[in-house]
Formats: C-alpha cells, structure tokens, sequence
C-alpha cells in the first residue's frame, strides 16, 4: 500500500456564508450522483507546495458531498526526489540534464509505486509528473484498468525542454482525462480524448487564510522578532530559481532608500520533495547578509500556516517575484486578506493579479520596486487594490469553486449528460 493521508473533516455548509447559498446548493446536486463514488488522489508529498495545501481541504470536502475520497502519498527517497525535481525543473524549462540515470530512477520508483496501488477505485486522479508512469506500469504489468483515471499537471509546460515532454507524454495520454491550470499549458500534441482547463484555489476556512485578529497576529508573531508597528513587505516561497528570492532582496535594497522603515520577510518551507532546498536556503542567507530588517523564516522554526497567514495579514505588500509559476496560490492567498501584490508576470499569476486593480505585474527588480515604494506611501490605494483583490479571490479561486468544477469533471468521466460544461473548463471533449 501506499502511504495514506489522513485529513481533517470539512462541512460544505461552513463555507455558505463566504459563497452564498446558490454555490452551496449547485455543489450538493453536481455531487449526487456521485454519492459513495471511492476517489482517490495520488501525489509525492503531504505537505509543502501548492498540491498539497488543495488536498488538505478537497479530500474532506469531497468526503462531506457524499465521496468516499483519499489520499496517498508514493513512495519515495532523496534519490528519487532528486530525479523528480530535475524533472520537475525541465518540464518548468530550466537547463538541467536529463539523462539515462534519471530515466531509469523515475521508471524504477513508478513501477514500485504501481506495486503498491493495490485497491480498485472509481476514479483515480494522479498529480503531477512525480506518479505520472503509475497507469502504465499496472497496465504493462497485465493489470486491467478499473476506473476513471484522470492526471492533474499542476506546471507550467509552455518553455519545458521538449525531449522530457515527450519522455513523459506516452504516459500521460493513456488517462481518461487531463487537467491542466491553465489553457495555455494544455500539451496540442496529448492524444487524450479529454482536457480540462482548472485554476487552481485557496481555502478561505483553512488554518493558512482563516480570519485573525489583530491580538492573536501580534501573539504568533511575537517570537519571531518583526516589528508591527513598522512597514512589512513579504514573500512566501520556495526558496529556487523560478521564485527568484534574490530579485526579491534587491528590490526591498531599492525599496529601502525611499522607505527606511521597511522591513522584509522571506518565509519558506523545506519540502520533502525537494531536496535543493537547504542548498538554496543557505545561499539567500548570505545574499541577505548581517541586514536586521531581512527576516528568513522556516518551518524548522516554527512558521507554519498560522504563521503565514499572521504574516500575510501584516504585511503591506506581498510580492511574488516568480519568474515561473504554474498558478501561485501565494497571490490569491494575499489578496484574500485584502493586501495587494506585486508580481512577476509569470504563469497563473496574471489571472489573479489585475494590473492596478488587484495589484502590479512587474518584469524587472526596478519595477518590482517602483511598485512596492509606492504602495507603502500610498496606503489607501493599497486598501482599495486589497478589497478588490479579495472580490476576484472570492468570485475566482475559493476551493468551492474547485470542488465544483472537479464534481463537473467527475460527472462528464462517467458519461452523465448533466449540463454544458462551462465557463472553459471543458478544453477537449472526446
Ligand atoms: N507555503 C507555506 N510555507 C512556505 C512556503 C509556501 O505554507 O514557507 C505554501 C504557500 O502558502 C502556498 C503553497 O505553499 O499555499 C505554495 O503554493 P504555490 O502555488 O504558491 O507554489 P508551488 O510551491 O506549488 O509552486
């Protein structure tokens, strides 16, 4: 067996008040016919990135509609990692080498992560090109598939090195259905019948984005030294290249002259998939150097999603200075506690970030912050991009509206006529 998940419940009534009663209402019917329905989700780690913070509240909202849904973990050690990050790096387009050895790692642990799916499920849904191999490696192993098996690529595959994609598209068009972020992601050549177009979405009830007071922000943060009284720009990231930490330090260097009191906070979280991450963690310290007002926060002291979230809501600004981006969660995850964002016009994030409405899509460190200085001394401009960030969240990229469309997806895969599929979600159906 794989490793199983454990989730905490979720009641769908407990978030009417964020969405209202309609969205509530249309969820319940999508998932009647899908009542008792065994799912279960595939993934490389419980915790750390985006991927997983989503199945921490979509696997028991899905309990609570009626699904029997899961979640396992595959199998893994640093070897493995390692390829799957090298993988992961040239499917994002950056120049490291895949080889016959990374070849061979990913076949081998996909083929012993395909011997440990042992139960049958109704739906299977695989994310991304860590598990990807699994449905071959059972079918090549003779085992007749059982159920709808859906791949869910959460990157961005539009600069990835071409010879990787075609490694890993024999695996991938074998599924029923593929979901992409984006539509500009989606792979033409794929010969899956189905493609579904799913920004992905934050949990407004969730430990990382529920509402604090001001009391309880001061108290979790209180160990870690920031000043609340002072201006708090801030970024929530992996610490590698796509993220680009740097950029982010110089810019606070050049927000610096114009603001003296600001104050940067860089939090990261070094995830069980990604091995570089110490690596990098080390090397942003010494780029930051002795400066006082640079505080690099980890989960190895504490900051977890309280932490975040308490950081999130005091900051003025939140950047997210990526070069790459499949989506970005950290952007809709700021502007839902009504900060605006300043950010890299990269991936997903442009769908979040409406230029001078929601906050600044910047392609330079000057630009970056040009931005940045200006907020800081144009507060209420900050608050209105805030509020208005908060609307698009709640209209766009809530987890009721993720719920939604996977329960559209799951109900198209059993062949229930139901109704059209809208709002592009539907990219190609079969
Ligand atoms: N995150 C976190 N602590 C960290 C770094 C990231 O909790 O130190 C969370 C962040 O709040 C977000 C997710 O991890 O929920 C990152 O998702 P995103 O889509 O922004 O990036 P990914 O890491 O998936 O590329």
């Amino acid at each position: 067996m794989l490793s199983p998940v454990t989730t905490i419940p979720k009641s769908l009534d407990d978030y009417r008040e964020i969405v209202g009663e309609e969205v509530i209402t249309e969820i319940r019917n999508l998932a009647a016919p899908l009542r008792g329905a065994r799912l279960i989700h595939l993934n490389s780690t419980a915790f750390g990135g985006g991927v997983a913070e989503m199945l921490t509240s979509l696997v028991p909202l899905m309990n609570d509609v009626g699904l029997k849904a899961e979640w396992q973990v595959i199998k893994g050690d640093e070897k493995f990692f390692n390829v799957t990050k090298t993988m992961h790096d040239c499917l994002q387009g950056t120049s490291v080498s895949w080889n016959q050895y990374t070849t061979r790692v990913w076949l081998q642990y996909n083929q012993m992560n395909a011997k440990l799916f042992d139960q049958d499920y109704d739906y299977v849904i695989v994310h991304d090109p860590q598990p990807a191999g699994i449905l071959k490696m059972l079918e090549t192993g003779g085992k007749a598939r059982h159920g709808k098996w859906l791949w869910r690529c959460h990157i961005d595959l539009t600069e990835g090195q071409e010879n990787v994609w075609q490694f890993l598209e024999p695996f991938a068009e074998i599924y029923d259905g593929v979901i992409f972020s984006l539509e500009d992601y989606v792979k033409e050549s794929l010969g899956t019948a189905r493609i579904f177009i799913l920004p992905p979405a934050i949990d407004p009830l969730s430990p990382k984005n529920i509402e604090l007071s001001p009391e309880v922000i001061a108290q979790v943060l209180s160990p870690y030294g920031v000043n609340l009284n002072r201006p708090l720009i801030l970024q929530v990231s992996r610490f590698d290249k796509a993220k680009n930490p740097w950029g982010v330090i110089d810019a606070y260097r050049l927000v610096k002259r114009e603001v003296p009191w600001v104050q940067l906070a860089l939090v990261t979280s070094l995830a069980q998939d990604d091995p570089d991450s110490r690596d990098y963690f080390e090397h942003v310290a010494k780029y930051a150097g002795g400066d006082y007002d640079v505080y690099l926060l980890t989960n190895l002291v504490g900051v977890g999603n309280v932490e975040v979230n308490a950081l999130q809501r005091s900051a003025r600004v939140a950047i997210q200075n990526s070069a790459k981006e499949g989506f970005g969660l950290v952007v809709s995850e700021a502007l839902w506690k009504g900060r605006p964002v300043v950010a890299g016009n990269a991936g997903g994030i442009p769908l979040q970030i409406i230029y001078g409405k929601t906050g600044y899509l910047v392609n330079t460190v000057e630009e970056c912050a040009n931005r940045i200085t200006y907020l800081l001394k144009h507060p209420q401009v900050a608050e209105r991009m805030g509020q208005a960030g908060k609307e698009h969240v709640r209209q766009n990229f809530l987890i009721t509206r993720y719920l939604r469309d996977y329960l559209k997806i799951l109900n198209r895969l059993s062949g229930r006529p139901g109704e059209p599929i809208t709002g592009g979600l539907e990219y190609r159906s079969g």
